[in-house]
């Protein structure tokens, strides 16, 4: 039987689980020790002859990566071939808008759209002036409740069609969010991966869990936990939408929109087309990156 390409729709360690474009899923390993497949990421597979087993034998290009540092440093991919980085803030914890903004720069250097969330409105109204912010930017925004359920079905219509992946505190919600967004069929998903657990000692497992409206949200603990990080202020301007576009005006090419004068930046802030908020969090995640850099070298 020729190769046919698949979607990997659920990992554990070494064995994941394959979704055909057809509908089918099976089951499958990995030729050699050099591919690295993720959860999203488009397979080429092939039937192992006598067993029920099939063979990635190749990991397609990918439009796109979540990644962090591992333990040993390394460069360890969560998820891929994401279109969507829903950040989720709420009513408690206490959202910290600094924190939202940097999971935003993840998406913007991933190349994805985000869109941000407030959770938790049962307790408490969202802060509109904050999400009239991101919705300024251009980020979709809305406010939800996982306890009454509001806004989970326009959550859902967000998502419709897209591979997500939901970012954000701990405690804002987002595993709830996510059993109210899914239906039967991830329940499904969810025990297929509790099978391969069985026996077996890593940690590292991840789902990609269909949605009733189309689309998929992609879960695992490493991706729940996912703390954003910016390398260098080169990273934090690209992940400002806002600072990146109005820095096209700058007087130096290579302004930082610090200290530097003919800063269209600075202006912007100035005439009020730039949240003074976004520009402080900016300022502090450059402030972040070079107080990192220093520690490094
Ligand atoms: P996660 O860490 O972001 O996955 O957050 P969880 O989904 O585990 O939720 C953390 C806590 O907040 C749990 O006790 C939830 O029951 C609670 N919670 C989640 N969403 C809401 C909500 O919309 N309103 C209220 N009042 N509590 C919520
Ligand atoms: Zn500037």
């Amino acid at each position: 039987m020729p190769l046919q390409d698949a979607t990997v729709i659920a990992t554990y360690s070494r064995r994941m689980r394959l979704r055909f474009d057809s509908g089918d899923e099976v089951d499958a390993r990995i030729k050699g020790k050099k591919l690295k497949p993720v959860c999203g990421d488009r397979v080429a597979a092939e039937p192992i002859p006598d067993e029920d087993d099939w063979l990635i034998t190749a990991v397609h290009e990918r439009r796109n990566e979540l990644a962090r540092p591992n333990m040993k440093g390394q460069r360890e991919v969560l998820a891929a071939n994401v279109d969507l980085l829903v950040v989720v803030a709420a009513a408690l914890p206490k959202p910290d808008w600094f924190i939202v903004d940097r999971y935003l720069c993840s998406a913007e250097l991933m190349g994805v759209d985000a869109a941000v969330v407030f959770n938790k409105i049962d307790i408490e109204p969202p802060d509109e002036d904050a999400l009239d912010v991101y919705r300024s930017v251009g980020y979709e925004t809305l406010a939800a409740s996982a306890e009454t359920e509001h806004g989970v079905d326009a959550l859902s219509e967000l998502l419709s069609g897209k591979t997500a992946i939901i970012v954000g505190q701990s405690g804002v919600g987002k595993s709830s969010l996510i059993n109210l967004l899914s239906d039967e069929s991830a329940q499904r998903v969810a025990d297929i991966s509790q099978k391969h657990r069985e026996g077996r000692h890593t940690t590292v497992n991840s789902v990609m869990i269909p949605l009733p409206g189309g689309g998929n949200v992609i879960d695992s603990p490493g991706v729940r936990d996912f703390a954003p990080a910016l390398r260098s202020p080169e990273e934090a301007i690209i992940g400002f939408r806002e600072i990146h576009t109005a820095g096209e005006h700058c007087r130096f090419a290579n302004c930082r929109h610090l200290r530097e004068p003919d800063c269209a930046v600075k202006n912007g802030v100035e005439d009020g087309s730039i949240d003074a908020r976004r520009y402080e969090s900016y300022k502090r995640a450059v402030a972040l990156t070079e107080r990192l850099q220093k520690d490094r070298y």
